[in-house]
């Protein structure tokens, strides 16, 4: 019997996991797939938006102005890397001119500090990749990066540190209601009861909401595109490159991410069934749109393509984070489209004090730890730190991923801490073994191997990425 069940292992449901472990609560996480961080937390831009984008007074700019201010100290907090490289927003005609001036004064009324209107001399010398026929932009000091699943992954692994549980692979497919308790079914018969729910299943919250009772939640699904560059790249620009917004969002980007590749993306796709497929026409429209904000796009060093969907509220055009009406103690946290990244420090912080602290008693741990140890990179350190870890343990002294330089010691560690890693992709997000030019073309037999070794599964059994996606098909004689 837990006082609440969070749904969903996302970085909001990361996050207000990890904020109700400060209290003597009993609290748990039920996530459908094999590890967290694996929907739309896991394949984003990874901006630190600054906030001038969301209409003023909605929940998206209350919640995106908060959470730029506290991802800096939120992110350092659970060892996760952060930069605050500041965004430009460019302008191509006077149209557009007119735009940034909107959005100037909307991120005032927001609270965004700092904004400054460029002209093209002033914007070239601080960004020298940008086109030639930009005449002007929006400069945000303020917005940054960070590493999304990296932080969804910090937050679970932080608040299982302060006693909270996790269930991977609980699909949750019936909600019951016996004496005031919720009882959680998953699509294998698990079950496990509550006083309360969160709902923060991303594109699952409508059905989740409605499996509790509540009928008032309508989820749309929109899908982004991306193409990834090597670490070369990763200085081709200095901030995050916006074009001017459209009514269908803030539109093509071009950024480096907190691991130091070029990210370029996303496309905007109203899509009927989510599906993180991408197309052709996609990966197009986005080399088309880079290539037009910025001289000699490095495209020839793209290692990877991949795509996000965002979750958002079809009817309210607004972040959903209330109690609902309809059934009591069912949260939802729902339709967390962009800046729910950057808003997740806030949101969390919102839902336990104010919602959760209405249903049940927050009495802090005198116990409770914030800190998380950050995953250190062996490649990383300087020759005698490299010396000094080899010395106290020579798994670090045995390189698996030749492309990222990740060494043995790495990929222990990640399937050993919390949340623990239990297949091929999971080790990657932890480690980046895979993530390299090669795509763990090299690596992957290793990593299996040590996945095996060290969670005691029979090789065949180790997957890429959870579910029957096995890499063996068995033993031969
Ligand atoms: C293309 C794209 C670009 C974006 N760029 C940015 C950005 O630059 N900056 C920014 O601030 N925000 C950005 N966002 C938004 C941000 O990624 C989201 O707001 C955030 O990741 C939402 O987190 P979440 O936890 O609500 O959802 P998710 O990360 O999708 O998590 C929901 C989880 O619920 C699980 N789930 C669903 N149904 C069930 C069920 N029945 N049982 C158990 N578990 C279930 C899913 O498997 C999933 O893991 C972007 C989003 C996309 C898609």
């Amino acid at each position: 019997m837990y006082d609440a069940i969070v749904i969903g292992g996302g970085v909001i449901g990361g996050s207000v996991l990890r904020e109700m472990s400060r209290y003597r609560l009993r609290v748990c996480l039920l996530e459908k797939e094999s590890d967290v961080a694996m929907g739309a937390s896991k394949a984003n831009s990874g901006i630190v938006h600054a906030g001038f984008d969301a209409p003023e007074g909605s929940k998206k700019a209350k919640f995106n102005v908060l959470g730029c201010k506290m991802m800096k100290a939120y992110a350092a907090e659970l060892g996760v890397k952060y930069a605050q490289i500041g965004s430009l927003v460019l302008a191509f005609s006077e149209e557009d001119t007119r735009t940034l001036s909107v959005l100037f004064e909307r991120g005032k009324r927001n609270g965004v500090e700092d904004l400054r209107i460029l002209d093209a001399e002033t914007l070239r010398a601080i960004e020298p990749n940008v086109s030639r026929a930009a005449v002007g932009a929006l400069y945000a000091p303020t917005a940054g990066i960070v590493c999304p699943y990296s932080l969804t992954i910090a937050a679970i692994g932080n608040a299982m540190d302060n006693g909270a549980e996790l269930y991977t692979d609980f699909e949750v497919s019936a909600i019951a209601r016996k004496d005031g308790v919720f009882i959680v079914t998953s699509a294998t018969g698990e079950r496990v009861s509550g006083k309360i729910i969160i709902n923060c299943a991303g594109l699952g919250a409508e059905r989740t909401a409605r499996l509790a009772g509540d009928d008032t939640v309508r989820i749309g699904a929109r899908r982004g595109e991306y193409i990834l560059l090597d670490r070369e790249s990763g200085n081709f620009v200095r901030h995050t490159i916006f074009a001017t917004p459209t009514q269908k969002g803030k539109g093509i980007l071009i950024t480096p991410t907190a691991d130091g590749n070029l990210l370029l993306g996303p496309t905007a796709e109203e899509l009927r069934e989510a599906s993180t497929d991408t197309t052709a026409e996609g990966l197009a429209r986005v080399m088309r749109s880079a290539t037009a904000m910025c001289e000699g796009v490095p495209l020839y060093n793209a290692i990877t393509s991949f795509a996000g969907v965002r979750a958002y509220s079809r009817d309210r055009h607004d972040f959903i984070i209330e109690e609902s009406e309809k059934t009591e103690g069912l949260i939802n946290v729902a339709g967390i489209e962009s800046p729910g990244l950057t808003s997740a420090p806030a949101i969390a912080e919102y839902v336990v004090r104010e919602l959760v602290g209405k249903r049940l008693e927050l009495i802090e741990k005198e116990d409770f730890c914030g800190e998380r140890k950050p995953d250190w990179f062996f490649g990383e350190l300087d020759a005698e730190q490299k010396n000094e870890i080899i010395a106290k343990d020579p798994r670090y002294g045995k390189i698996v991923c030749r492309c990222e330089q990740i060494t043995e010691g790495e990929i222990v560690r990640a399937v050993r801490r919390n949340p623990p890693a239990r297949n091929i992709d999971a080790v990657k997000r932890r480690t980046r073994a895979g993530m390299g030019r090669c795509q763990g073309g090299f690596c992957q037999p290793a990593v299996a191997e040590i996945i095996a070794r060290e969670a005691g599964i029979p090789l065949e059994r180790v997957t890429k990425s959870g579910k029957s996606s096995y890499l063996l098909s068995g033993r031969s004689k």
